[in-house]
């Protein structure tokens, strides 16, 4: 840590900040979200950014803000409103955590915190998030480490260790303590991630059109391919799942995923992980009746979906059940029989929406 660190010296800093502003008065990417000094559109944009590409957020930005303009109407909404307007963003956590912390910032007063030490105890809100509140809402110098900044810091001390370990953090979040200014810390910290996004990129850095190049240690040491250690990639793991669309009466059954699962909150049709050796039929009937109550007979297999979450590579399989005679529920989630044209009412999961939309097209409603 000492040794790359401790390279960076006034010079150093004054020659890296005059460089960066210089490059970013004409360089800065334009987004919807930018100079935007409202922290509640701050705080949604990064929100939503986290593990999403800027492309994907647009649309899903200017939707969320028209349907939720501010604290107040985010800390008021239902649940199941704001995550079917999160839909197909993924990790749902954070849209659940987003109304969880509007609430928490309503019952205090409705001001919107300003500080670090008050931002950070709110639901979904981290270091990152909050200097990024801080500094580009306030303009009070917070420091930023995000996927951009990562690569570009990396790049900039020659760091060559894991930068996602405890100790590369504790590196890389020191060093942008050092980079941030006192005079205006949200321009010079969107400066940073813009240098990141479009310049000093995963593969191929522009380096001949680096305003920072003089200041640059890989560049130096022509270490750029190298520079930063990629993550380390988890081993797949194939896996077979089945989803049963159980028909009563033209309707089917939903259930909202619990808490601690996948897409918790979200509605879904009935689905399970299939053994290996399983008669696909018999098991999934079995567990139906031990999971939900009704008897049912398993019919066709509409489609199937073929998607991955984390290291799991899964097969969808998906089928359509008949419940047969007294089909009372025995579940402990949260369910409801609805007709296809009910399902745009209630958040799906990705793959639920698919075969959602799958059943709609098969079906009429009666
Ligand atoms: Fe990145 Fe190249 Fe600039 Fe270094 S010189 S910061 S590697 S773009």
């Amino acid at each position: 840590m000492v040794d790359e660190l401790s390279r960076i010296d006034t010079n150093w800093l004054r020659r890296f900040r005059s460089a960066l502003r210089r490059w970013h008065a004409h360089g800065g990417r334009d987004l919807p979200w930018r100079n935007c000094r409202d922290p509640y559109k701050v705080w949604i944009s990064e929100v939503m950014l986290q593990q999403t590409t800027v492309a994907a957020v647009k649309p899903y930005f200017e939707r969320f803000l028209k349907r939720f303009p501010n604290v107040a109407a985010l800390a008021a909404a239902n649940e199941a409103d704001v995550l079917r307007l999160w839909e197909g963003l993924g990790y749902y956590s954070r849209g659940r955590n987003l109304r969880k912390a509007a609430q928490v910032i309503v019952a205090n007063g409705g001001e919107f915190p300003e500080t670090m030490d008050e931002l950070l105890p709110l639901p979904g809100i981290g270091r990152y998030t909050a200097g990024a509140i801080v500094s580009f809402a306030f303009d009070r110098p917070a420091p930023i480490l995000e996927a951009n900044t990562l690569r570009l810091y990396s790049r900039l001390l020659g760091f060559r260790d894991d930068p996602r370990s405890t100790a590369g953090q504790r590196v890389l979040w020191s060093f942008a303590e050092k980079l941030v200014p006192t005079k205006s810390p949200g321009e010079f910290n969107q400066a940073l991630m813009d240098l990141g996004a479009t310049v000093c990129t995963p593969t191929e850095p522009r380096c001949d059109a680096c305003p920072v190049a003089a200041c640059c240690r890989a560049l130096a040491e022509q270490a750029q391919a190298e520079i930063p250690l990629p993550a380390r990639r988890p081993e797949i793991t194939e896996t077979r799942e089945a989803y049963v669309a159980i028909e009563s009466s033209g309707r089917y059954l939903i259930y909202r995923r619990p808490e601690g699962q996948r897409w918790a909150g979200l509605w879904d049709f009935p689905r399970f992980e299939l053994p290996s050796l399983a008669k696909t039929r018999q098991f999934l009937e079995q567990q139906i009746a031990a999971d939900f109550g009704p008897r049912v007979s398993i019919s066709e297999r509409l489609t199937q979906i073929k998607h991955s979450v984390t290291r799991f590579r899964i097969t969808l399989d998906c089928w359509r059940a008949e419940a047969i005679g007294n089909h009372e529920l025995i579940t402990k989630h949260s369910t409801a029989w609805v007709k296809p044209s009910q399902f745009a009412r209630y958040p799906f999961s990705t793959t639920g929406r698919q075969f959602a939309e799958c059943l709609s097209r098969s079906v009429s409603d009666p």
